[in-house]
């Protein structure tokens, strides 16, 4: 049982996980992999030239804030969100489900 389940590991899920920590709630965040798609380059065709910008600086002090927390990560993938009678049943491809 939780009170917030974050679904995701990138900069959005990262920061939400971080605030209910702060909070004092009994959280987890499930994801497979930490960081989302900050670190994927986007360049405008025809100027190879062009800098990626640093999302990537940004979410690192997250990523390091995770990783001395990581009671607080599962690695799963989420299939499914339902509403049940005693809240959210969230299910994963490998956990059976957790109670919101
Ligand atoms: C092609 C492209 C290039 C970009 N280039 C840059 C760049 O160079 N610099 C920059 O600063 N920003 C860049 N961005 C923007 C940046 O990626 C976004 O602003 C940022 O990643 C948004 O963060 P987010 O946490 O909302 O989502 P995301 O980063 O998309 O994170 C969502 C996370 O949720 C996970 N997830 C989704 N469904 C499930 C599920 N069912 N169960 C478990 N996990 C799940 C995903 O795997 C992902 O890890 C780029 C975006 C794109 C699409």
């Amino acid at each position: 049982m939780y009170d917030i389940i974050v679904i995701g590991g990138g900069p959005a899920a990262l920061s939400a996980i971080q605030y209910a920590h702060g909070k004092q709630l009994k959280a987890v965040m499930l994801c497979e992999t930490l960081g989302g798609k900050v670190d994927w380059i986007q360049r405008q065709a025809g100027d190879e030239q062009q800098l990626p910008f640093p999302g990537v600086d940004m979410v690192r002090p997250l990523i390091n804030w995770m990783s001395q927390h990581t009671d607080y990560v599962m690695r799963d993938r989420v299939r499914s969100v339902a509403e049940g009678l005693n809240g959210f049943e969230v299910t994963t491809d490998r956990m059976g489900y957790c109670l919101l």
